[in-house]
């Protein structure tokens, strides 16, 4: 019996068509491939509300777009903070 070493049968991505290996949809149920489920896929942030005495923390949940944009956001505000701080 020969046996099929590293041999994965493929299937098309269900969302771009891009071949993909079975074992993601059959072991791991995913229907896409690694590309697609990473765009896809939420990012839960921690943000803090409030000022003082009365702050609270929420969650909040974002896109990969939304989260790209608040991490560049809070990168330059940082900058901005540092930079202040110098002068
Ligand atoms: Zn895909």
């Amino acid at each position: 019996m020969i046996m099929m070493k590293n041999k994965l049968k493929m299937i098309p991505c269900a969302s771009c068509g891009a071949p993909m290996p079975e074992l993601r949809l059959t072991k791991f149920g995913y229907k896409v491939c690694v590309n697609c489920s990473e765009v896809g896929a939420y990012r839960a942030v921690t943000t803090v509300h409030g000022s003082g005495d009365h702050t609270y923390n929420d969650i909040a949940i974002m896109t990969p777009d939304q989260y790209n944009t608040y991490k560049q956001t809070e990168e330059a505000s940082t900058k901005a903070a540092k930079s202040l701080r110098k002068e």
